[in-house]
């Protein structure tokens, strides 16, 4: 059989190793830390398991659905409880619109109803499709500067940064408007105006908009897993499919006349490992390291990739949330702008059928890209801070609520987001070029085709077929 080595033991790596079982590849999976998952990661906090990374797969794309359902979990998916987040902005909350794309309003009236924009703004978004049309976009661009030339800048700040920024942990005036938004630049390929875009491009959406026939069944936009999302790694290695070795840490590739050699560990125990075929899943700063032997002009192309450092501070309170009247739904985002080193809080145990047993769970992210500043705090102060941030963002606007949590836990994700600027779609091409030069190598993860969980599974299937491609072409030239 064939051997493939897949360096990674995250989701796109494990995903990778999954398809390629299911080919008939012998498949080893290389993963440096002492267990396997990357992002996704469930603890407990004050005794309840919740996801410390990742928690949510969006459900209008089926590679996350469909993996949890071979890995035979699909009678363990949950919904949503709610999900009727809410949006710091201008020193209070609002409920967030119905009817945007990340933020980009589709409907101007459910903009006014959840009062998140001053009137001026209001006024600046419903006369945005009398403007003169966008002329047809012939090249990348970031979003936060078409939002704001077309839209205002309260449009960019309140709603944009918070929606797109918050899934990058970037700034939405440098995120690549054809990488994060890919059906809006399509449809600006010929011009015209972005409301009346949002407007099509929501109107059929899966979120009610107020008004709608309540009697349309509406499909929940993400789902998870009971117990945390965080399960699903270990439990695709549990089906025994493929072999996982933890706590070793691939340091160079290289070709050999049988394939690649992959050199591991550090000095005294260092290993050398042969395989037919391997598959890179590692961030992208650790893939363009990895790639230099192989692939130099993709990992060239990965080391310009930046990455966005954030940490999850999660907490466990006393007393359930609705009977301590805490507001915001299911969460709550913060405008660009505000004072608080929070940028979000999931009310985790309002949001999912956590059995919480009568406490409150939430988790609160902090960190964006260019903005170190709250992480190079030790955990006891950034615990504080974001205490003191929730105090005012759940409390009511003049009295903050003094929360004492009975457990808090930092969790902290170092370059944990690769940051999509401005040409990634065309960085990504080239990368791929590159490495297709290499019969049986290829690379998937959070920098390729979208950062969300079932983007990573999609360049995880693409990875494997490229390799088995190239492997069945080397079978065929043979004599
Ligand atoms: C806090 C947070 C919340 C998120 N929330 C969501 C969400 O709700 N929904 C969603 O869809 N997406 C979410 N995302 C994004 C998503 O979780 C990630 O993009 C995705 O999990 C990345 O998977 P990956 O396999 O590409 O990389 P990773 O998860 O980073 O996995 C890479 C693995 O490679 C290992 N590794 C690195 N170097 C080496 C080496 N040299 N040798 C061997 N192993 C190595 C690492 O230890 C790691 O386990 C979130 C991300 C973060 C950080």
């Amino acid at each position: 059989m064939t051997r493939l080595v897949v360096v990674g033991g995250g989701i796109a790596g494990l995903a990778a190793a999954w398809f390629a079982a299911e080919a008939g590849l012998d498949v080893t999976v290389l993963e440096a830390a002492p267990r396997v998952g990357g992002k996704l990661r469930v603890e407990e906090v004050g005794g309840v398991p919740v996801d410390v990374g990742a928690e949510a797969l969006l459900t209008a794309r089926p590679e996350g659905l469909d993996l949890l359902a071979a890995a035979g979990l699909a009678d363990e998916r949950i919904s949503p409880l709610t999900t009727s987040a809410r949006v710091w902005a201008g020193g209070t909350t609002h409920p967030l619109p119905a009817r945007t794309m990340m933020g980009i309003p589709g409907d101007v009236e459910a903009l006014r109803e959840s009062g998140a924009l001053s009137d001026t703004a209001l006024q600046t978004v419903a006369e945005e499709p009398s403007l003169p049309p966008l002329p047809p976009l012939r090249r990348d661009v970031p979003v936060g500067s078409l939002v704001r030339y077309r839209m205002g800048d309260e449009v960019a700040d309140r709603l944009v940064e918070p929606l797109l920024g918050g899934v990058y942990a970037g700034s939405a005036d440098v995120l690549s408007l054809r990488a994060t938004m890919p059906t809006l630049a399509d449809r600006l390929a010929q011009g015209g105006s972005l409301l009346e875009i949002a407007r099509a491009v929501t109107g059929a959406g899966g979120t009610r908009a107020p008004g709608a026939d309540p009697g349309r069944p509406v499909v929940p936009v993400f789902a998870s897993l009971r117990g945390g999302l965080g399960r699903l790694p270990a439990t695709l290695v549990a089906t025994g499919r493929f072999a996982v070795r933890t706590g070793v840490t691939v340091r160079t590739i290289n070709r050999s006349a049988a394939g690649f050699t992959l050199d591991c560990g550090a000095v005294p125990q260092a290993e050398r490992i042969e395989a037919d075929a391997v598959i890179v899943a590692v961030p992208a700063a650790k893939a363009a390291r990895l790639l230099a032997g192989v692939a130099p002009a993709a990992g060239d192309e990965l080391g310009a990739i930046e990455s966005a450092s954030m940490a999850i501070v999660s907490f466990a309170l006393d007393g359930d949330a609705d009977e301590a009247g805490i507001p915001a739904g299911s969460g709550l985002l913060i405008g660009a702008g505000e004072r608080f080193a929070t940028k979000a809080v999931t009310l985790t145990s309002r949001k999912w059928p956590v059995d919480a047993d009568g406490r409150t769970v939430l988790r609160a992210s902090v960190g964006r890209h260019g903005e170190p500043h709250a992480l190079q705090l030790g955990d006891a102060d950034l615990v504080e801070i974001v205490r003191r941030d929730l105090g005012v963002l759940l409390g009511d606007a003049d009295t903050p609520r003094e929360l004492r949590p009975v457990d808090a836990v930092v969790t902290r994700w170092g370059g944990g987001l690769p940051q999509y600027a401005v040409g990634h779609v065309e960085r990504i091409a080239r990368v791929r070029a590159a490495i297709a030069g290499v019969p049986g190598l290829a690379a998937c993860g959070a920098a390729f085709d979208g950062v969300g969980v079932p983007a990573c599974i999609a360049s995880a299937r693409s990875a494997v077929d490229l390799v088995a491609g190239s492997l069945s072409q080397a079978r065929t030239m043979r004599p």
